[in-house]
């Protein structure tokens, strides 16, 4: 990858990664056609539902503590605003850290602002979000309406960072620019690399980022074994911390799709090594972690000592967890590549993996790494999966694909899909906290949330006999869940 900082936008995933939207078949399949790049996004010719890279980078912005977020779109766009106010409430206590404001405004586009260009409501967005939050930095994300009519947000953005003293940062996240929406973590990465980030005064040798959502501190204590520390970015942190990111020892993260553009563009431009490791989910995903991020903190003795002691510690929990399991199979829904870290987690846990289903497929990773190519991963310590696709969360596919297969148990990373599962019978285990199941304990963890997932099957089932499907029956009898993949109309 060749960062291009001077660039406002970053290149979509669809460019920069050859990412897909769909496909089935069997992971072997998948990885080595990624390889020569193939497979084109395709799509479907119907969809029921559709998410937009203007999520991604709220996931982004939103939390960062004493920011602001100016919305330059239609008042719907920002519709899921009101989520993050509860969010945030409820993570920062998990967290121990005080309560935080949700400092978001929208600048209403409307109907006239997309013919005469809505420049004059941007800036008094931004005029009244200063006012209002006193921030330290001030994000301005784009969106469709904002993008069509062509508004010179770049140029605005740093007239209004003259004026006011405080970064105004630029984020272009155009939901129509990209058909894979984690393009909108990227743009949000891009934003701070571009004008947050600062060169390093000093470096801290013991400080680890950990590129995450706003999740548990599990990496913390997983780092402490080895004498080290996490710096949890983006959601939490103050814009001084995003500012040092560049001091740290290495970068890691929670997930290969959230931040390899990030961890790879912070070793191009200040040689803050990445992680070239999986992220460590899984007892064997989490050594090579372990070992990789000693390399770089001269701790490869202390991690030897952690990883045995560790795997003794755990043992007679994961042995118990492995045979309250046994004979189960898992379904797998998330995204890209969090989906092959819960696929690998359920191995450890002694489950048969049914199949996965994506939500995109990056045929690339950031930098080419082989070592982060997470498919390629599982498939050298795993194997294959037999039925692998990627879809865009689609529930009138998944339900096809969840009624033929009939899962004993179904994880899923997205609360509307747990839904689906319920309405099918099959207990269905949301992960809304991606950091709970790191490292060691995070395998015994989420072996024990299956396990009482498994115990409210009755319940489930119950729930299943009385839903009514919206479905027609020429749907619900159809054969082929992919019908949709071939271009064809209903
Ligand atoms: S940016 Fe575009 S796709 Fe995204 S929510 Fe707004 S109108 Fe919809």
């Amino acid at each position: 990858m060749s960062l291009n900082l001077a660039n406002a936008e970053v290149e979509v995933r669809e460019r920069r990664l050859h990412s897909i939207v769909s496909y089935h078949g069997t992971a072997v399949d998948l990885n080595e056609r990624s390889k020569t790049k193939s497979l084109p996004c395709g799509g479907l010719s119907y969809e029921q539902c559709k998410d937009c890279s203007q999520g991604c980078a709220e996931s982004i912005t939103y939390l960062i503590r004493d920011a602001a977020v100016v919305v330059h779109s239609p008042v719907g766009c920002c519709s899921r605003g009101a989520s993050y106010f509860i969010q945030g409430d409820v993570v920062n206590r998990a967290r121990g850290l005080p309560a935080q404001n949700v400092n978001i405004i929208c600048s209403n586009i409307q109907e006239k602002d997309t013919i005469y260009g809505g420049l004059e409501k941007l800036r008094n967005a931004v005029h009244e979000a200063y006012g209002r939050f006193h921030p330290s930095a001030i994000f301005v994300h784009s969106s469709c309406a904002a993008g069509i009519v062509g508004d010179d947000i770049d140029s605005e953005a740093d007239a209004l960072q003259d004026e006011l003293g405080i970064p105004v940062v630029p984020i272009f996240c155009e939901g129509f620019k990209s058909r894979i929406w984690s393009t909108g973590f990227d743009a949000g990465f891009h934003g701070i690399l571009r004008k947050i980030v600062k060169p390093p005064r000093k470096k801290d040798e013991n400080l680890i980022n950990i590129f995450n959502f706003e999740g548990s501190d599990t990496f913390g204590p997983l780092l402490e074994k080895i004498g080290l520390r996490a710096n949890y970015l983006v959601p939490l942190a103050t814009v001084e911390t995003l500012s040092r990111m560049s001091e740290a020892a290495c970068s890691a993260h929670i997930c290969e799709t959230l931040a390899t553009y990030v961890a790879h563009a912070l070793e191009e431009k200040y040689g803050v090594p990445e992680v070239k490791a999986p992220a460590p989910f899984g007892i064997e995903w989490t050594d090579q972690w372990l070992r990789e991020i000693a390399k770089y903190t001269h701790k490869e003795e202390l991690a030897e000592k952690a990883i045995a002691s560790e795997h003794q510690r755990i043992l007679p929990e994961l042995q118990k967890i492995r045979q309250k399991l046994a004979g189960k199979n898992v379904y797998v829904f998330a995204g890209d590549s969090f989906a092959h870290s819960i696929a690998n987690m359920a191995n450890d846990l002694n489950l048969k993996l049914l199949g996965v289903t994506t939500l995109h497929h990056d045929q690339a990773t950031d930098g080419n790494l082989e070592s982060l190519n997470t498919l390629d991963q599982y498939i050298k310590s795993r194997g294959d999966i037999g039925f692998f696709t990627v879809c865009n969360k689609q529930p009138y596919q998944m339900v096809k694909i969840l009624k033929k297969l009939h899962p004993d148990l179904l994880i899923v990373r997205h609360a509307n899909m747990t839904i689906l599962g319920t309405k099918l019978g099959i207990p269905t285990v949301l992960e809304g906290d991606v950091n709970i199941n790191a490292g060691y304990d995070g395998v015994i963890k989420l072996g024990k949330r299956l396990y009482e997932a498994l115990l409210t099957r009755k319940a489930i089932q119950t729930i299943s006999e009385h839903v009514e499907w919206p479905y027609t029956d020429w749907w619900l009898n159809e054969e082929n869940p992919f019908y949709f993949e071939g271009g064809k109309e209903a």
